[in-house]
């Protein structure tokens, strides 16, 4: 079995005469945390976009578990087991933190199940399951408790679970989360940590774009570095610890 849970394969994309990747190759290895650095305007978020299906990239191919699923809707991919969270939470606002996550399989669990001629019957049934399931969910993220708020009254740092919560609806085996510490209060860091490092244990596979470097370097294993929309580093933490390139770009020395 392809060891990469996931790999770009000489990811090119121009935006005009800009050339934001720049044959970006990179392997996420099954079972890690892998954590993507750089700074602003580096390529991390168009590369997260060309891998899921956000952006079609010009050139290059991404795989998923060997897989070529190039170009592919972030839909479809979702249902290939490829789960992505934003920068910025996009809720439902004033739909409620329960429904925000009931919302997000239909369409994939529909469709698998036989969308439009499923029966009354079997909708019901459905529906009963997804409810179950993200009461689930909303439990292990410690959300439960504001199962019926609405999702635009909670906290931004709630918000990074719920993000979480919803992309875990899919059962994906592959994550992506884009700075997901980022203006998240200490305390829900911690439990947003301890639910990535659990999810791992389970098997889940992690890309984490993230600029707190404390973060990265406690909790990420490997790491690759972006600057210019090129690969500049893949190593340890104690390696990019020891690089002077990035020990002067990202972590002040
Ligand atoms: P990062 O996430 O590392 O901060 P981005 O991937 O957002 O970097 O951006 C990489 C470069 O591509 C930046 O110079 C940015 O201005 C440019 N860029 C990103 N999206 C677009 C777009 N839709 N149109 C034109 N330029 C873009």
């Amino acid at each position: 079995m392809d060891e990469a849970a996931l790999a770009t394969h000489g990811l090119t994309h121009y935006f005009n005469a800009f050339r934001a990747l720049d044959d970006v190759s990179i392997k996420v290895r099954r079972g890690s945390i892998t954590g993507l650095i750089g700074p602003n305007g580096a390529g991390k978020t168009t590369l997260f976009n060309a891998i899921t299906g956000g952006l079609r990239p010009g050139r290059g191919k991404v795989t998923l578990a060997g897989l070529d699923v190039t170009g592919q809707t972030p839909d479809r991919l979702f249902a290939s087991g490829l789960g992505r969270t934003f920068q910025i939470p996009r809720p439902f606002s004033r739909m409620s933190v329960l429904e925000n996550l009931m919302l997000v399989p239909l369409s994939q669990i529909g469709e698998r199940l036989g969308g439009p001629f499923l029966s009354r019957h079997a909708m019901r049934v459905q529906e009963c399951t997804i409810r179950e399931h993200a009461l689930e969910v909303l439990d292990f993220m410690t959300l439960a408790p504001l199962a019926d708020h609405p999702a635009g009254k909670i906290s931004g740092g709630q918000m990074k679970l719920l993000e979480l919560a919803r992309v875990l609806m899919g059962d994906p085996q592959v994550i992506l989360l884009d700075e997901p510490a980022a203006g998240v209060n200490p305390t829900l860091t911690g439990t947003l940590i301890e639910k990535i490092e659990e999810l791992n244990r389970q098997g889940k596979t992690f890309l984490i774009i993230e600029h707190d470097m404390d973060f990265v370097m406690r909790h990420c294993d490997p790491i690759i570095a972006l600057a210019q929309g090129r690969v500049v580093f893949e190593g340890t933490a104690a390696e990019a610890q020891a690089d002077p390139v990035l020990l002067d770009a990202y972590l002040g020395a």
